[in-house]
């Protein structure tokens, strides 16, 4: 179990101040200047050395990824975007950053932006995170107010300004072009790549898009250095990482933990357990909704890491563990999810726009018992009309819950298909 000494967020509970004296008083501030001036490259090969994978549900190498930023201005600036839109269903995780730890993403977003050669961060926080948006704005105003941020930011020459923008409630907006398309003014739709944002991002300039919990963690990891976060985990999946734990838990709750600790580990240790004992677990969502199912079996041994949960089919996305015991009626739970897709369609594209309709009108049935067996093909067959086939990934994540449901579950469908055409025939 990570010790309290390795944990990078040390207020997530919020027992402690929120504002700027607390912050200090917990390290943040300590030394930006000296993490500026020790230049760019150092910054971003010190992120590249940490092993860190992006947080928000992609896990691209984010050293990696600022490297794609323009070292030079071609006349355009350039910009980070951080990603507050947190809407996956079962994800609580940035939310705890914001309220109770802001200052940890003001600062991480001025030496993130620094490394980036931008002179200016947009945090887009959707609009229902009134509390997070007030907590927020205040650090961001307490760092204002002390040349922490704005001209000259903590002596170091470099001029940083940092503007939070609400969102409207569309969980498409979490997608980083329909982001950067709200950013604009524009209808929150998701854009064709390429071109990719490090190239024509918001207003058309190279920009980067990270998860907030990324940048919160940048300022701990360059005061203790790259090799520390990377001795967390296991190759290819390094560091401590926030983990939200929801459902059938004893105690639902977010925690920083290292990657790559067993599931039972994470639910026994932190959660109480599963409610009724480990044997009553029936699956669990690992990632946030839009990532598959996994049942009792695999989730007997499975490790929390990006690389574990794809072997088994199934992702790491937002690291929102959504615990389900027995009693759970999961074609039902499955079904509501479809609801939830098809309603955030953007409806931008047809495979999407369509199949989320067909995959919620036939889960209805499903759960009904009212389809036929020959449907559950027929269901599997539009989840693999849809997957790839979409602009965003949101065509994706509709499809891949039912695929994880028949590929694990397909009894169950079959058993209330079989009872529903009894009790007619009866
Ligand atoms: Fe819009 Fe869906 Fe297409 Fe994404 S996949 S662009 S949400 S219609």
């Amino acid at each position: 179990m990570l010790q309290d000494k390795d944990r990078i967020f040390t207020n997530l509970y919020g027992f402690q101040d929120f504002g700027l004296k607390g912050a200090q008083s917990r390290g943040n501030w300590d030394g930006t200047k000296a993490l500026i001036e020790k230049g760019r490259d150092w910054i971003i090969d010190e992120m590249k050395a940490s092993g860190m994978r992006g947080r928000g549900g992609a896990g691209f190498p984010t050293g990696l990824k600022w490297s794609f930023m323009p070292k030079e201005s071609d006349g355009r600036p350039s910009y980070l975007v951080v990603n507050a839109d947190e809407g996956e269903p079962g994800t609580c995780k940035d939310r705890e950053i914001m309220r109770n730890d802001p200052h940890t993403l003001v600062e991480g977003c001025l030496l993130a932006s620094f490394a980036m050669n931008a002179h200016a961060a947009y945090i887009y926080i959707r609009g229902e995170f009134y509390h997070e948006a007030s907590n927020l704005q205040r650090a961001i105003d307490e760092a204002y107010e002390a040349g922490l941020i704005g001209k000259n930011a903590c002596g170091s020459g470099w001029d940083f300004d940092l503007y939070l923008h609400l969102g409207a409630g569309a969980y498409i907006c979490g997608e980083e072009t329909a982001l950067i398309e709200s950013i604009e003014g524009k209808k929150g739709q998701p854009r064709l790549k390429p071109p990719f944002p490090a190239n024509a991002g918001l207003y058309g300039c190279p920009t980067t898009v990270n998860n907030v919990e990324s940048i919160a963690a940048v300022p701990t990891i360059l005061r203790r250095g790259g090799s520390w976060f990377s001795s967390f985990g296991r190759e290819n999946n390094h560091g401590t990482k926030l983990f939200a734990i929801s459902g059938h838990v004893e105690k639902p709750c977010t925690v920083e933990e290292a990657m790559s600790i067993p599931l039972r580990e994470l639910i026994e240790k932190h959660c109480g357990g599963v409610r009724g004992g480990w044997d009553n677990l029936l699956a669990v969502i690992p990632g946030g909704s839009s990532v598959p199912l996994m049942p009792k079996d695999v989730c007997d041994d499975v490790l929390m890491d990006f690389d574990g949960l794809r072997e088994v089919g199934s992702g790491l996305g937002t690291a929102a563990v959504i615990v389900m015991d027995k009693s759970t009626d999961i074609v039902y739970a499955i079904a509501r999810l479809s609801e939830f897709y098809k309603h955030e369609s953007c409806g931008q594209c047809t495979p999407c726009r369509e199949g989320t309709g067909w995959m919620m009108r036939m889960m209805a049935r499903m759960v009904r018992g009212e389809a036929t067996l020959d449907e559950i093909d027929l269901l599997w067959d539009v989840t693999k009309q849809v997957e790839g086939h979409t602009i965003c990934a949101l065509g994706d994540a509709a499809a891949w819950p039912i695929q994880g449901l028949i590929r694990h579950f397909r009894p169950e469908m079959e058993r209330r298909i079989k009872e529903y055409r009894a009790r007619i025939a009866a």
